[in-house]
């Protein structure tokens, strides 16, 4: 993570390594600081346990939360009193450049700053780099590529260009199987498994009709952020200046206390030097930058204006690309751009939202969206759902809906 002020911390390595990095970054509050990220180790560590023993920790019943206390006598007292706190009750006696330290790196992973973040979840996320991170070679691609040959082995069949519009339901409510753009319904013998965001699981496949009041106004309360992206070729000598192929870097363009997501960070993500995805020499890269989805579809009276508010911000944030990694120099060149509008084009996301649900304490733990619809036979995976975003936890919701509908015998 690059600072404000130029200031490059590495969130990885031996714990050993990472606290004398801590300590010398953030003099200031630096026992403090251990002091946050030690805990939140012990508390991730434990979580992470009771995650493997029961999946669907989100909906886990007071009997297995009982089981997994008693597994884990020395932490579960200090993990269920914690359980309202957000992460920043967590962080006093610790300087607000560290705060903003972790604010940028919450906001990355669970959409939300340390002041509404749910503690526990900025325990697990926080935490996650220090236990290694991992590159797919080829990129997402491969992983849907992957993805589809094992549905495929598997006897499934894979449809491409194929739009869900609405569930059919039986008399007795419980979804007979799905309607497609083109007219055609696919039945189903047991389950839907919806992995559209939960907004649009229930407002376009559920639809109005059939979601209960009080839902509808709770998924208005929930939000997601939409995302800038600038797709870069980088010369190799450009990259290997970078301090990490992925560099989160803050600025503080209001030079006060306060955190704001969109003018305050960006991401730049390369492709490793092993599998560069782009002509000899050179680099693919993203530059991503959280912006606030809903005002990409108003206030529009026709495409061009579109088009000028994607050329004001990539403008604007080309400029912080540069002020805050001098070292790219001209090595950096602009392919293409995405705004939320590029993700609902491509994704048909509500408001091309990404990210999934913000981690606040609202939607956290027993108020976290998860695989369980109120249609008995649909279930939901994805980001939008419970344990939230990146490919790990979206993986484990698919884990927790394959549970549900095909359990391991004996478990
Ligand atoms: C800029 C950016 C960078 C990221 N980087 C990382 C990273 O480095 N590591 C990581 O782990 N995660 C990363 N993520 C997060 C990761 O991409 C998401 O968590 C993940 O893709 C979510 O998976 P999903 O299946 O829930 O949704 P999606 O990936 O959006 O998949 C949903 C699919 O459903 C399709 N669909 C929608 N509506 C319909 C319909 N009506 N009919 C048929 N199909 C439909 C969509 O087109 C889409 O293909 C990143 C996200 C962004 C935006």
């Amino acid at each position: 993570m690059r600072l404000p002020e130029g200031l490059d911390v590495r969130v990885g390595g031996p714990a050993g390594e990472f606290h004398a990095s801590l300590r010398e970054s953030f003099p200031e509050c630096a026992e403090a600081a251990v002091r946050f990220y030690r805990e939140a180790a012990e508390v991730a560590d434990a979580l992470r346990r009771a995650a493997r023993r029961a999946p669907a920790l989100a909906e886990a019943s007071r009997l297995q939360i009982l089981k997994l206390a008693a597994a884990a006598p020395r932490l579960a007292p200090r993990i269920l009193a914690a359980r309202g706190d957000a992460a920043a009750t967590h962080l006093a006696g610790t300087s607000a450049r560290f705060r903003h330290f972790i604010d940028a790196q919450l906001q990355l992973y669970a959409q939300v700053p340390s002041d509404s973040c749910a503690y526990l979840y900025a325990a697990v996320a926080l935490t996650e780099p220090l236990r290694g991170m991992y590159a797919l070679g080829g990129g997402g691609q491969a992983l849907a590529d992957a993805l589809a040959e094992s549905i495929k082995k598997s006897g499934g069949t894979v449809r491409l260009d194929t739009t869900a519009l609405k569930l059919a339901f039986d008399e007795s409510g419980r979804a007979a199987g799905v309607t497609l753009l083109s007219g055609e319904t696919v039945g189903t013998t047991r389950a839907v498994v919806s992995n559209l965001t939960v907004w649009d699981t229930y407002g376009k496949l559920v639809g109005a009709d059939h979601t209960p009041a009080g839902l509808r106004s709770r998924l208005k309360q929930l939000k997601g952020w939409g995302a800038y992206q600038i797709f870069v070729s980088l010369e190799e000598d450009a990259a290997g200046r970078l301090p990490s192929d992925k560099v989160l870097a803050l600025s503080d363009p209001r030079g006060g206390e306060s955190f704001d997501a969109e003018s305050s960070l960006f991401m730049l993500g390369a492709a490793p030097a092993w599998d560069a995805r782009a002509p000899a020499g050179r680099r693919s890269a993203t530059v991503s930058a959280f912006t606030d989805a809903e005002q990409w579809f108003s206030f529009h009276s026709d495409e061009s204006e579109h088009e000028e508010q994607d050329a004001r911000s990539l403008e604007a944030l080309w400029a912080r690309v540069h002020a805050a990694l001098p070292e790219l120099g001209a090595g950096a060149e602009v392919f293409e751009t995405a705004t939320p509008r590029t993700f609902y084009e491509h994704t048909r996301r509500r408001l091309g939202m990404v990210g999934g649900v913000g981690q606040s304490l609202g939607a956290f733990g027993a108020n976290a969206p998860t695989h369980r619809t109120h249609v008995p036979n649909l279930l939901m995976v994805g980001d939008t759902v419970f344990p939230g975003n990146g490919v790990a936890a979206v993986t484990h919701s698919a884990l927790v809906a394959a549970d549900e509908l095909a359990p391991v015998r004996g478990k």
